[in-house]
C-alpha cells in the first residue's frame, strides 16, 4: 500500500514486495485472503484506516490493504477483484 502517514509503523512498511497479489502463495483468492490476513496482523492500520486509504487509491488493484488481497485487473479475476473491493468499502465504512 502507499499514502501512509509517516509517523505509524505498519507491518508492510518497507516490505511492499511480501504485499503483491502475485507475491502471496496460494492458489485461490481465499488461500491469498489467508496470507494477506497474517501479514497485516497486528498492524495499527488494521480495519478502516487502511481499507480508507485503499478506497482512496486510483487503482488499489493487487496489493494486499487490510488484509485483504485485490486482484489485477484481468479478465479471469472480475469475480474475486470486486469481492475484495466490496469488503475494503465495507471496512471503511462506505455504502
Ligand atoms: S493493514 Fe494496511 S498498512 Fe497495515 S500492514 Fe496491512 S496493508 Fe500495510
Amino acid at each position: 500500500m502507499s499514502a501512509l502517514p509517516e509517523a505509524v509503523q505498519t507491518r508492510c512498511a518497507g516490505h511492499s514486495e511480501l504485499y503483491t497479489y502475485a507475491g502471496l502463495p496460494g492458489r485461490s483468492w481465499a488461500e491469498r485472503r489467508l496470507v494477506a490476513m497474517r501479514l497485516c496482523h497486528g498492524c495499527p492500520l488494521l480495519g478502516a484506516p487502511c481499507a480508507r486509504l485503499a478506497m482512496e487509491s486510483l487503482d488499489p488493484g493487487h496489493m494486499v490493504w487490510s488484509g485483504v488481497p485485490v486482484p489485477p485487473k484481468s479478465r479471469d479475476g472480475w469475480a474475486d477483484r470486486n469481492r475484495a473491493l466490496a469488503m475494503l468499502a465495507e471496512m471503511a465504512g462506505h455504502e
